[in-house]
């Protein structure tokens, strides 16, 4: 299945990696939370203690893992990394947390899919930094505490809805990330290029910033697909017109939309009328699975208002009626 801002190699995995930002100046936008990191960071580290338990949410691909190597390194201490779904036993979290330095950032991704006996673990961890285990078996088990370092748990979300409230109520510090905007994009851009050594020009850094869903991991691999196309069909130089031609060929249309975002709003337009039209029925006529619609499609359609969801269901707009040189209905 398409995940469209997933890292689709062991390879571009590394390059990814060599494109993230490391601290908190190189990090572009998100001024709200970079402003409220740098003073909470700063009075942490002052302090000596470690940073309060930070949850962050948004769509894939807006920064969330390289928010937490950032906090992790401006606070001096170290990352570990691990995923909900990958910690399936409660002393899977249990060996990890007791491994944790003083202050370090122990990161979660997908932590709204955390099993409920690993979650049981996490609460008095976050608390009080201790954990319950429970050693032997049958009628000789005893649940021993067992004191930890204080740390920090920095837990990624692409939706904040999905998780306990238990859970929510023990970050101290939420942040929500936002789309990027081209001017944002058009900067992280420029700056891949330069660590890639791909000479590039404004208008064709800005042509791929435009067209990138307002997500840096988009563009930063739309600009090495770009990157490919000028090597070979043109110079080595990305302009404007090597990029317009290589988005094409790409298949991404002139507002960043690629083939699954117009397959959604074709099916609601076509399929269902314009709707409105419930989730199950739109993943069926796609053949694309609900939590891929929810979480990584439907966000940016909704943020350039070509989509709504509404309580009878997925309404497209008039701008997405115009998107496909359709007439919207009249009393819309
Ligand atoms: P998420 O964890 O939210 O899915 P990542 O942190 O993995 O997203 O970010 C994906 C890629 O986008 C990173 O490799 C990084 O190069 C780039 N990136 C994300 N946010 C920024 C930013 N604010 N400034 C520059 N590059 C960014």
């Amino acid at each position: 299945r398409i995940i469209a801002a997933t890292p689709v190699s062991v390879n571009e995995e590394a390059i990814e990696r060599a494109l993230r930002p490391k601290q908190l100046d190189e990090y572009v936008g998100q001024e709200k939370i970079r402003g409220q990191l740098e003073i909470f960071i700063t009075a942490a580290r002052q302090r000596g203690e470690a940073l309060d338990h930070t949850l962050l949410f948004g769509p894939p691909g807006l920064g969330k893992t390289t928010l937490a190597h950032i906090i992790a390194r401006e606070m001096g201490v170290n990352l570990r990394q691990t995923s909900g779904p990958v910690l399936e036993r409660a002393g899977d979290l249990a060996a990890l947390l007791t491994n944790l330095e003083a202050n370090d950032v122990l990161f979660i991704d997908e932590i709204h899919r955390l099993s409920p006996v690993v979650e049981e673990i996490l609460y008095p961890a976050l608390e009080d930094y201790q954990i319950d285990i429970m050693i032997g078996e049958g009628p000789a088990a005893r649940s021993v505490k067992l004191d930890l370092q204080p740390f920090t748990l920095v837990g990624a979300t692409t939706r904040a809805g999905m998780l306990t409230n238990p859970l929510r109520d023990r970050f101290g510090i939420v942040a929500r990330l936002e789309f990027y905007t081209p001017e944002q994009l058009t900067r992280i851009v420029t700056r891949s290029a330069s660590l890639l050594n791909a000479p590039i020009h404004e208008a064709g850094a800005r042509e791929i910033a435009n067209r990138a869903r307002g997500t840096p991991r988009i563009a930063n691999r739309l600009l090495r697909r770009v990157r490919d196309y000028a090597e070979v069909k043109g110079n080595g130089e990305i302009t404007k017109d090597i990029a317009d031609a290589a988005l094409k060929m790409l298949d991404v249309d002139t507002v960043g939309f690629d083939l699954m975002d117009r397959k959604l709003l074709e099916a609601i337009l076509f399929k269902f009328g314009g709707g409105p039209v419930g989730l199950d029925n739109v993943a069926a006529a796609i053949g694309e699975e609900r939590d891929t619609i929810e979480d990584v499609l439907e966000p940016y359609l909704i943020q350039q208002g070509y989509l709504q969801r509404t309580p009878r269901g997925r309404i497209a707009t008039t701008l997405a009626y115009e998107h496909f040189n359709l007439v919207p209905p009249e009393n819309e």
